[in-house]
């Protein structure tokens, strides 16, 4: 059990070190976004965000650690596309579709570690963290789906009208 206490603590220093990312991220697609909609979807993510480390906090000193930051690589990855999606010179609902499939790609991936870091509390009988993680992971997974029905919402559909006007 000792080595999978090890895993544990360093992948929750990697999902530690993401949602930091998250938050600085986060500002920078509420500006990016252009209905009101999802700007505020983002907005109440950032605060969702900043809860989740403090979650993780807990989840350190339940494993009688200090909380520490670790690269999350991937997260860096997803972040640096949607840094591309950002600066797309796209527009309106077309830009807010590009905004969101990045989003989500970043939810995904949240959710994958959650869900791992879950299942393995649950092994090593970290009760409290059970708890805490699968909180965040509930999160995680309605900022997927409040996402997808924002994108469902007709925003594509406008998108596609803005251009089939222009091209008309
Ligand atoms: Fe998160
Ligand atoms: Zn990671
Ligand atoms: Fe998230």
């Amino acid at each position: 059990m000792a080595t999978l206490k090890k895993l544990f603590v360093d992948q929750l220093k990697d999902i530690y070190d993401a949602e930091h990312q998250i938050v600085e991220a986060l500002p920078k697609l509420v500006k990016a976004a252009s209905s009101d909609e999802l700007k505020e979807a983002f907005s109440e993510h950032l605060e969702q965000t900043r809860n989740q480390i403090e979650r993780l906090e807990s989840v350190f000193s339940e494993c009688g650690e200090a909380p520490a930051r670790k690269t999350c690589k991937g997260m860096k990855g997803l972040l640096e596309e949607g840094e591309e999606a950002i600066k797309d010179e796209s527009a309106g609902a077309v830009k807010d579709a590009l905004l969101i499939g990045g989003a989500q790609k970043v939810e995904h991936y949240e959710i994958a570690e959650y869900g791992t870091l879950r299942a393995w509390a649950e092994e090593l009988g970290l009760e409290d963290a059970v708890d805490l993680l699968g909180e965040t992971l509930d999160e995680e997974s309605d900022a997927d789906e409040r996402l997808t029905s924002i994108a469902e919402g007709g925003l594509l559909e406008e998108g596609v009208n803005e251009e089939a006007t222009a091209g008309a």
